[in-house]
């Protein structure tokens, strides 16, 4: 391999030891896009990559709310703002116990790239809290935003920074957030945060785009080999905002959704998750406070696997669309071991990079996080734009450019792949376009 790549990862890894998600990132990607390094010695005289594994600024502050019954809390707040370079940083919040700087980081370093690829000028960035929502009431969850936003609020803007909802912070979130920034700030200044309900100013499409992203994407996989979505049958795990998206465009399409997951277990629905009664219900479990999976499988009579992950059972196509890390080895094997053909990553950093590699060295065509989910910041950069014009687009209108977004993020991965010779790897595909316009930006820019 390239020696420049390999001494910065060496030096990330001595940097950041205590940062196993954010190491399994920076080596992953700098590792696929060794043949540009290669092609590119002006990037080490700059100190491209030493510098683009470090953040531009990451923040760390307390957030201290108090229950129903007035008890003092005190959790941990982050953004960290990654890569400006592309446009104002862009990404995320995620409020879930595991959160720590490795999970923040690594989900900042992929969103870089991702959203580098959706071709829309956003920077990468994400962000959140270790606070726990489950099991909290409607007012605990306001209090705690508003206590979360006291402080980030004067980090952010709308050409600063764009933060936006991801596990465990959607519609309900988004507006406490925005409610505690307008008060603060005083201005109308919607475009600061995107995933807003429709309202004011929120984007029709947004709550959709993951999902339905995942499965624009995967449409023109299938026309890569000459295959159809009609009739085939799919894993999913989670059930929250991808899993749903992805569930209703799978059904539209003709694909039949077999499972769906928890923390504690996964449904096993063989007539499929095709009716709008179970797509539907996908959201109101999600909605309850002490949402839980087996809730599906007591409501429509179906097995539920208590403490099991769905990839055992022999689907065509594997979509997981719950947290890092979900599929290892073993589950690569399974998958491997019941034929699936396709295997496409709603999820951030599903899965293990052995587990990746084991798939594409087996003919699984892998299709990677940083361009199979971009969807959804991919119609949040929409939502910015129809923000600062003072206006709002049709649902055809949003829809009809995904669809362009994705197939273009597909055919450049590609096509980067083609130029490099790696055939039909999407995975070093996306890593390389990706990179390369950020590079490219980063090097025109000068240092800093
Ligand atoms: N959290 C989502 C992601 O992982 C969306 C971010 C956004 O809309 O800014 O890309």
């Amino acid at each position: 391999m390239n020696a420049y790549v390999e001494r910065v990862i060496e030096e990330t890894k001595k940097k950041n030891a205590d940062q196993p998600e954010f190491l399994q990132t920076v080596t992953e990607v700098l590792t696929s896009i060794a043949p540009v390094v290669d092609a590119h010695p002006e990037y080490e005289a700059n100190a491209l990559l030493e510098r683009i594994v470090e953040p531009e600024r990451q923040i760390m502050f307390r957030v201290a709310w108090t229950d129903d019954e007035g008890k003092p809390h005190v959790n941990r707040g982050y953004r960290i703002q990654f890569n400006g370079a592309l446009g104002p940083y862009k990404g995320g919040l995620r409020f879930h116990p595991t959160v720590n700087l490795s999970i923040l980081k690594f989900l900042g370093f992929e969103q870089i790239f991702k959203n580098s690829l959706t071709t829309l000028p956003i920077g990468g960035a994400k962000g959140g809290s270790d606070f726990d929502p489950h099991g909290k009431s409607d007012a605990e969850i306001m209090r705690f935003c508003q206590a979360f936003m006291t402080e980030l609020q004067r980090h952010i803007g709308p050409s600063t920074d764009v933060p936006a909802g991801d596990i465990g912070v959607g519609g309900r979130e988004i507006g406490y957030l925005f409610g505690q920034y307008r008060r603060i700030r005083d201005s109308w200044d919607n475009g600061v945060l995107t995933g807003k309900p429709l309202t004011y100013g929120g984007s029709l499409i947004r709550p959709e785009a993951t999902g339905y992203g995942v499965l624009y994407y995967a449409q023109q996989v299938f026309a890569h080999e000459n295959d159809d979505i009609k009739g085939k049958t799919f894993a999913l795990s989670g059930y929250g905002n991808v899993a749903w998206g992805a569930a209703k465009k799978i059904a539209e399409l003709g694909g039949k959704v077999v499972t769906i997951s928890g923390h504690n277990g996964y449904v096993y629905d063989p007539e499929g998750i095709v009716t709008e009664e179970k797509i539907n219900y996908l959201l109101e479990m999600r909605a309850s406070k002490n949402a839980n999976i087996r809730m599906y499988a007591e409501k429509f009579g179906c097995e539920f696997h208590e403490g099991e992950k769905p990839w055992g059972v022999k689907v065509d196509v594997a979509i997981p669309c719950a947290a890092q890390n979900e599929i290892g080895m073993k589950e690569a094997e399974q998958l491997v071991a019941n034929g699936t053909k396709y295997y496409f990553e709603g999820a951030n950093m599903p899965a293990t990079n052995e587990a990746i590699e084991y798939l594409q060295s087996h003919g699984v065509i892998v299709g990677p996080a940083k361009a199979v989910n971009a969807g959804g910041v991919a119609v949040s950069a929409l939502e910015m734009s129809q923000n600062s014009e003072r206006l709002s687009w049709t649902s055809e209108e949003v829809d009809a450019k995904l669809y362009n977004i994705m197939k273009s993020i597909h055919d450049a991965s590609a096509a980067s792949a083609e130029e490099y010779g790696l055939g039909y790897d999407l995975v070093k595909g996306a890593n390389i376009a990706g990179f390369q316009k950020v590079a490219d930006a980063m090097m025109s820019q000068g240092l800093f």
